[in-house]
C-alpha cells in the first residue's frame, strides 16, 4: 500500500488535493471523466489510467472524491469499476460530501473482496484543498485512520477520527447544514440592513467582530458577495445535494429538522431559477432579487 496511489475525480477539490500528494513524492493514478481534468492533472504530474478499474489495478490505496453518492456507487460497483480492479485487501478512502447510508453499503459490499474503507470528506473550499489547509473528517476503523493519517496531513490541517465508517460523512452533512444557514441568514441580514440605508460593506465589519459573526460574514460575504464576484467554487447543486442529505438523514432517524428543511428549500429554489452552477454565495444575489436591494461595497 501507499506505492502508488489511485485519485478518482479530479475536479475543483480533486485536483489541487491529487497535487499536494504529487508534491509530496507519491505515484497518483488519476482518473476523471472529463478529459480536460485528466489534462490537468497529467500536467501535474499524475498518470492518467482510463477507468476506475484500471486506477485500482494500478493504485492502492483508491481516493474518490466525486459530485454525489450514485455517482460514487457507479464509479465502485461498475463493470469498469474500482471493486472490479482491485486486488483482495485494498482500500478505499471516499472523500466525496456523501450520504452516510450509502456509505455503510458501499462498505458492506467492498467486504466481500476484504477491501477496506474510510469515509473522509473535507470542509474549507477549493481555497483550503489549494493551501493544504483543508479539515478532513474521517469515519472507520481506528487501526486504518491512523495508517492513513500520513495522507490526509498531506492534503489537509484538521484530522479528526469521528467513530466508525459513515460517521465521516455524518458530521459533514451537519456541517453544510450549519455553513448554509449562516450564508442565508447572513444574505437577509444585511440585505435588510442595506435597504434600510446602511453601507453593506460597514454592515459586515460590525458583524465580523459581534456575536452575529460566522465563516459567512469573516470570509464569503468580504470575499465573495460584496466584490460581486461569486466565484467560490462551490456550486449551488452540489450544496443543494448536501442539504438533501441532512434532510434524508433526518427523516431516517426521525428527528425534526425544520430549519434545515427550508434552507433545502431555498438551495432548491435557486437551482429551478438556474443558479446550480453558480457558486453557493450567489444564494445572496437570489435574496437581493427577492428584497430588491444589491449589496455592493
Ligand atoms: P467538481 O464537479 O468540480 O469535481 C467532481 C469531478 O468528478 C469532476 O471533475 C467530474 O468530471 C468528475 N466526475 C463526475 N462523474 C464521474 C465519474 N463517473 N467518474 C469519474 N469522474 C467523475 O466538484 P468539486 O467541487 O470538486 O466537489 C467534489 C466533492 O467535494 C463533492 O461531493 C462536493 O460536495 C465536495 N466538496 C466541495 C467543496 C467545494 O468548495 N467545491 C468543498 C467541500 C466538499
Amino acid at each position: 500500500m501507499f506505492e502508488s496511489i489511485g485519485f478518482i475525480g479530479l475536479g475543483m477539490m480533486g485536483l489541487p488535493m491529487s497535487k499536494h500528494l504529487l508534491d509530496a513524492g507519491y505515484n497518483v493514478v488519476g482518473y476523471d471523466v472529463d478529459p480536460e481534468a485528466c489534462s490537468k492533472a497529467k500536467a501535474n504530474g499524475a498518470n492518467i489510467a482510463s477507468s476506475p478499474r484500471e486506477v485500482a489495478e494500478r493504485g492502492n490505496p483508491v481516493i474518490t472524491i466525486l459530485p454525489n453518492s450514485e455517482i460514487v456507487e457507479d464509479v465502485v460497483f461498475g463493470d469498469e469499476g474500482v471493486m472490479a480492479g482491485a486486488a483482495e485487501g485494498s482500500v478505499l478512502i471516499e472523500m466525496t460530501t456523501a450520504y452516510p447510508m450509502s456509505t455503510l453499503k458501499i462498505a458492506k459490499e467492498l467486504e466481500k473482496k476484504s477491501m477496506r474503507m474510510l469515509d473522509a470528506p473535507v470542509s474549507g473550499g477549493v481555497v483550503g484543498a489549494e493551501k493544504g489547509s483543508l479539515s478532513i473528517i474521517v469515519g472507520g476503523d481506528q487501526d486504518l485512520f491512523d495508517q492513513c493519517r500520513f495522507l490526509f496531513e498531506i492534503m489537509g490541517k484538521n484530522i479528526f477520527h469521528m467513530g466508525a465508517v459513515g460517521s465521516g460523512h455524518t458530521m459533514k452533512a451537519v456541517n453544510n447544514f450549519l455553513s448554509g444557514c449562516s450564508m442565508v441568514a447572513t444574505s437577509e441580514a444585511v440585505a435588510l440592513a442595506t435597504k434600510a440605508g446602511l453601507d453593506p460593506k460597514r454592515v459586515v465589519d460590525v458583524l465580523q467582530v459581534s456575536t452575529g459573526r460566522s465563516y459567512s460574514t469573516e470570509w464569503k460575504f468580504p470575499r465573495f458577495v460584496l466584490t460581486r464576484q461569486f466565484d467560490d467554487g462551490f456550486r449551488i447543486e452540489l450544496f443543494n445535494k448536501d442539504l438533501d442529505i441532512l434532510t434524508r438523514l433526518g427523516r431516517e432517524l426521525k428527528v425534526p429538522m425544520f430549519t434545515a428543511n427550508m434552507i433545502h428549500q431555498i438551495f432548491g429554489f435557486a437551482l429551478s431559477q438556474g443558479y446550480g452552477p453558480k457558486g453557493h454565495t450567489s444564494i445572496a444575489q437570489l435574496i437581493e432579487e427577492w428584497a430588491d436591494v444589491k449589496m455592493e461595497e
